[in-house]
């Protein structure tokens, strides 16, 4: 993996999936962050134990509750992140948490369907992005790196390839309209159009804060999600090493672009 030089980083839905295996390779790093923040909405449910475990073995992982679509709860781990840092800023936030109802064609589509999957996917990181903004500034504000760079103040929000309107990835093997109109995959047809909107807003709207913003397509992955439809191709382990190789070479040119784990920009 290339060098991502970051000294905090937050993760949200790390319990599982993708989250998880970027708890592990990050904590794993031979400089690993400093600080790094596993968020999940049960920390003492069943649903949690391999990150417990993996938080047992490393002690700079930080386990806080966050339930992305409860602004309570935000509110209560940006106080917990904030004690815990101590003065210092945030460099890095995965918005990593999404859902999907798959198994829903264009007919069967229903409004609680699109709604639930647009409020966890698309304003559940509106309002963790807002949360935690004021953390990102302080971090791109006392960095001395010139640019912007996922090390220096960050926010990656995982996508999907199913939400380009171009690619309209798999559209084929399932329809999941809720998941294509908000943001990321599932079944791989995903569209998280919603959510790429809200990724470039936020490109502009922090520039001026050089707080560098990416939707990220994960890759088709191996997790609870990703193998509803059909087995993916690819190990989540496999993934995330792309994922964390392309946050590490991630420049101000790429803000506001949507890109792939291998940092290929993808049509929107
Ligand atoms: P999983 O279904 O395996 O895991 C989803 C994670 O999100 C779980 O930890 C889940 O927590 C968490 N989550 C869901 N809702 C909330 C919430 N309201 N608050 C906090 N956490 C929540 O998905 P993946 O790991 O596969 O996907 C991760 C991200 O990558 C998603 O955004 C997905 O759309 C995207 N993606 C994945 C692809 C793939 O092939 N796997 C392809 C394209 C995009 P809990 O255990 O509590 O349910």
């Amino acid at each position: 993996m290339a060098a991502l030089n970051v000294r905090s980083v937050l993760v949200t839905g790390s319990n599982r999936g993708i989250g998880l295996e970027l708890i592990r390779q990050l904590a794993g790093k031979s400089k690993s962050p400093e600080f790094i923040f596993a968020t999940c909405r049960d920390p003492a449910g069943p649903q949690a134990q391999d990150l417990k475990n993996l938080a047992a073995k490393n002690q700079g992982i930080e386990i806080i509750p966050l339930d992305t679509c409860k602004p309570s709860s935000i509110k209560a781990a940006v106080a917990k992140v904030t004690e815990q840092l101590k003065g210092s800023g945030l460099n890095l936030l995965i918005n990593n948490a999404g859902i999907v109802k798959p198994f829903t064609a264009l007919e069967s589509e229903t409004p609680e369907g699109m709604l639930e999957v647009y409020k966890t996917n698309v304003v559940g990181t509106m309002m963790v992005s807002q949360a935690f903004l004021p953390l990102l500034r302080k971090a791109s504000h006392e960095s001395s790196q010139k640019g912007m760079s996922c090390s220096k103040a960050a926010i990656v929000n995982l996508s999907s390839e199913c939400g380009s309107i171009t690619n309209l990835l798999a559209w084929e093997i399932a329809h999941i309209l809720n998941y294509r109109c908000s943001k990321t995959n599932i079944s791989e047809q995903d569209s998280k159009a919603a959510l790429n909107m809200l990724t470039k807003c936020q490109s502009l709207g922090y520039a001026e804060d050089q707080i560098l913003c990416v939707p990220l397509h994960p890759g088709w992955l191996q997790t609870e999600m990703g193998n509803s439809a059909m087995p993916a191709p690819m190990t989540v382990e496999e993934g995330v090493q792309k994922i964390l190789d392309t946050l590490s070479q991630l420049s101000e040119k790429d803000s506001g672009t949507f890109v792939d784990l291998e940092g290929k920009v993808l049509p929107w």
